[in-house]
């Protein structure tokens, strides 16, 4: 049984004390919930406060992308030793916005990921078609080269700690949802192609649907048997939604 996750990308919004006055206004929502796992990803000048909130309770917290060394002359950037210190668990790598506007390459997901598999931390690994690379049928092709690039050389003993979310880009941000029966039809697509490259772990590794999902949508998408949780932008930003799709 794969543990459904059920995660926030609150992307570049909200203070620390904004941060922490959805924490506190959430945690109550959520007390006692255990069906799944509940992640928060702050931006990075609210994960200390997060953290500190949330250690003791059902949910955890971690970074909306890091590097993959643990240390060097590399400005503005979050090493996963620093990360792990402050006692978050998990990262998200590879997210559109950052393939989008960051050149976050497949070689450079490729070794965050890594990085954060040898530092304990779960990756979120985000893939995902545009638009037009769906109307042109080429969403399989986009998938498997994308996971080709960020696995190469993934150490197949720890296939069951990694994550990945399903973002179509054209539903990211838009209101647009892949339908749940084009949701399903593409997750038992990523998870073929992840036994490609990691064998029958494939079967263990929660694959996540993200893009525009809300309280209204969330369990006609949740219901489906290969989408193990769903990663939430603007939709995880109040407490009393994000708290809605959690309990769907
Ligand atoms: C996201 O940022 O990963 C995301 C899915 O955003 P939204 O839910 O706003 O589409």
């Amino acid at each position: 049984m794969r543990k459904k996750l059920i995660a926030a990308n609150w992307k570049m919004y909200k203070t620390p004390s904004e941060a922490l006055s959805f924490v506190e206004a959430f945690l109550p929502l959520v007390a006692g919930h255990t069906r799944d796992e509940i992640v928060l990803f702050p931006s990075i000048t609210s994960l200390a406060t997060v953290i500190s909130r949330v250690r003791g309770t059902n949910v955890a917290a971690g970074a909306q992308t890091m590097h993959w060394a643990n240390e060097g002359a590399y400005t503005g950037h979050t090493s996963p030793v620093m990360l792990t210190t402050l006692g978050a668990t998990h990262v998200l790598i590879g997210h559109s916005e950052n393939r989008q506007y960051d050149n976050e390459t497949d070689e450079r997901i490729n070794l965050k990921v890594k990085a954060a598999i040898s530092h304990g931390l779960t990756p979120l690994l985000c893939i995902g078609e545009q638009l037009d690379e769906r109307e042109s049928g080429k969403t399989e092709d986009v998938l498997a080269s994308q996971l080709a690039g960020a696995l190469a050389g993934f150490p197949k003993e720890h296939a069951d700690k990694l994550v990945v979310a399903y973002e179509p880009v054209w539903a990211i941000g838009t209101g647009l949802t892949a339908t749940p029966e084009i949701a399903e039809e593409t997750h038992v697509i990523v998870r073929n192609h992840m036994a490609q490259h990691l064998g029958d772990t494939a079967n263990e590794i929660r694959i996540l649907y993200g893009g525009s999902v809300k309280p209204e949508n969330s369990r006609s998408l949740l219901e489906q048997p290969n989408i193990d949780g769903a990663l939430v932008g603007g939709a995880s930003l109040k407490a009393d939604s994000f708290a809605a799709i959690v309990k769907y």
